[in-house]
């Protein structure tokens, strides 16, 4: 990459873990899946129990895989097989989980995380309930601020998205948002978190990568 790219790229990185911490969330910075693997492993104990989010960030960096080690205790919503009873179980057990892990569809440089999803599942335990979250964000979900940030995850992130989840919504034929009323729209809790009342409880890892939507 351009040294001035990578100049500004810190210079944005920078800012935004500064934010956060302004808003009681920990912000960290890894260049790559080993270090923030290892970064992990010390904020996350042994045997602990661990929930996870949708994401395909996670899935990406191999991060699934490494939960179903067995080092940790993995309430495992992607376990082949499981019924859809089973899943929602899981979803309870998420707010007493020790960790729960996600990604973020944008993360703004005032140090707020911004989310859209379709059953509230993966930003419910985000708001109340396990002890940490941990957030582990590609550098592409950085935004200036949270108009920008509803843009990009409505114009960008959630019709790739519903496309990836084959959905029969307007988003997946002209590739754009209408704010359809379909009987299968994704977009239905639109959730911002601005600052955490008990400091650290959110930790943010922001991966140099393009991770995700
Ligand atoms: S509101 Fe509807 S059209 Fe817009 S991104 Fe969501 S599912 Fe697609």
């Amino acid at each position: 990459m351009d040294n001035h790219v990578l100049w500004y790229k810190e210079k944005q990185v920078l800012r935004t873990i500064e934010s956060l911490k302004k808003n009681n969330m920990e912000g960290y910075f890894v260049e790559n899946t080993e270090e923030l693997k290892q970064l992990l492993d010390t904020l996350m104990e042994e045997k602990s129990v661990v929930g996870v989010g949708d994401s395909m960030t996670l899935f990406s960096e191999g991060i699934i895989d490494y939960l179903r080690s067995g080092k940790y205790t993995f309430l495992d919503k992607y376990e082949e097989g499981i019924t859809s009873e089973e899943k929602k179980q899981i979803y309870i057990q998420n707010f007493s989980a020790d960790t729960f892990l996600s990604s973020t569809n944008a993360l703004t440089e005032n140090g707020e995380l911004y989310n859209i999803d379709g059953n509230g599942s993966r930003v419910a335990p985000m708001l109340y309930g396990p002890k940490q979250v941990i957030i582990v964000a590609g550098i592409n979900k950085l935004v200036k601020d949270l108009k920008e940030a509803e843009i990009r995850v409505r114009n960008y992130a959630a019709p790739i998205d519903a496309k990836r989840l084959g959905k029969d919504t307007p988003c997946t034929t002209l590739g754009y948002c209408v704010d359809c009323k379909s009987v299968n729209r994704i977009c239905n809790d639109f959730v911002v978190i601005r600052r955490q009342f008990i400091k650290d409880r959110i930790k943010v890892i922001i991966v140099d990568k393009e991770l995700g939507y």
